[in-house]
């Protein structure tokens, strides 16, 4: 693309209490460097939200200056689990609880509002593509593909091939937290094969999620540790909050929770190696938004827990995705300018 294309895109992460925005050039240039949020009202319904994006969308082009005639399009990006298109789960998710979510057209809605094309991800695969832009560059990004897993509240990510989103006939494509992972060695003794809150049992989230750690694996771990700190505390909940904490300063509880965490990713990198043999995988979330010691420690256990084959060691990339907290809007914004014809 020239870089006297006037056209930007504007990117839309759309979470449980706000909207981040973001703005991108057709040179493939951040003009925003921080995160913008405003609230995202999704608690008050469809209607309210639709009108929070807008306001959104406004509000970062207001901050920059930006002429809006100058927009060609607008990526979005929502949790799911949503439709590729954009349609809410008819079973309905858990930042969207309103009946009237239930299978409402979120995209549809917006692209009716500010009359200009929307394209949508889930919040896990834009993070993705901005994970695999970041890394490899806009020139050297379609020539590549990567595997990218998230540990948040459940494990989300994405799979990209030669720079584009994988999404499947459904939309369900790169749902790599709930892909059945071997237990054998990777569970304690007397530890029970953990359970997931899509109902599979021995899933990756089940174990790389804060929701394993609260279910699964904390509490098989304090009773190991009976007279640890983290026994008092004033609930599982709390307590499942503060063990990254712990892992920072060395605990031997944390830390054997945290290999256990990472090697659900590595047999989870192991499984994709065998299935498409990406260049590159990304690690991101809360574990690896610690101390620098401590998210290179759980790195360097994701890599020796993925067993590669050695043509596949001499070329593989294994790296952190950046910005996380902007990762979703910069990959909404990517996969907008991606759609975008030459002038
Ligand atoms: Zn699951």
């Amino acid at each position: 693309m020239r870089t006297s294309d006037p056209r930007v895109v504007v990117g839309l992460d759309n979470g449980g209490t706000a909207n981040n925005a973001t703005l991108l050039d057709a040179s493939r240039r951040f003009l925003v460097d921080r995160l913008v949020e405003t609230p995202s009202r999704v608690l008050e319904g469809p209607k309210v939200a639709v009108e929070a994006l807008a306001e959104a969308m406004e509000n970062v082009l207001a901050l920059t200056g930006t002429d809006p005639g100058r927009v060609a399009a607008v990526g979005l990006d929502t949790p799911g689990p949503a439709s590729a298109q954009g349609v809410i789960s008819s079973r309905g998710a858990t930042n969207f609880s309103a009946p009237a979510w239930r299978g409402y057209d979120f995209r549809g809605a917006f692209e009716e509002r500010i009359g200009l094309p929307v394209i949508y991800n889930n919040d896990g695969n834009a993070a993705a593509l901005y994970a695999h832009h970041a890394y490899f560059g806009p020139e050297e990004a379609v020539l590549h593909s990567s595997v990218s897993a998230i540990v948040g509240t459940g494990l989300g990510g994405g799979v990209i091939v030669e720079g584009q989103v994988v999404k499947g006939a459904a939309g369900m494509a790169g749902e790599l937290g709930h892909v059945f992972i071997p237990m054998d060695g990777l569970i304690g003794e007397g530890q029970s094969v953990p359970g997931c809150n899509c109902g599979f049992v021995g899933d990756v989230e089940s174990v790389a999620s804060l929701t394993g750690i609260e279910k699964n694996l904390l509490p098989y771990w304090l009773t190991r540790y009976p007279d640890h700190e983290l026994a008092r505390a004033e609930s599982i909940r709390k307590a499942a909050k503060l063990v990254r904490g712990y892992g920072e300063r060395g605990d031997p509880l944390a830390l054997q929770l945290f290999e256990q965490q990472a090697m659900a990713l590595g047999r989870l990198f192991t499984i994709a190696a065998n299935f498409s043999d990406p260049d590159a995988y990304f690690v991101g979330g809360g574990v690896v938004e610690a101390a620098p010691h401590f998210r290179d420690w759980f790195l360097t256990k994701v890599r020796e827990h993925t067993q590669l084959r050695a043509e596949q060691e001499a070329v593989v990339h294994f790296a952190l995705v950046p910005d996380l907290d902007m990762a979703g809007s910069r990959g909404a914004a990517i996969a907008a300018l991606e759609t975008l014809p030459p002038l």
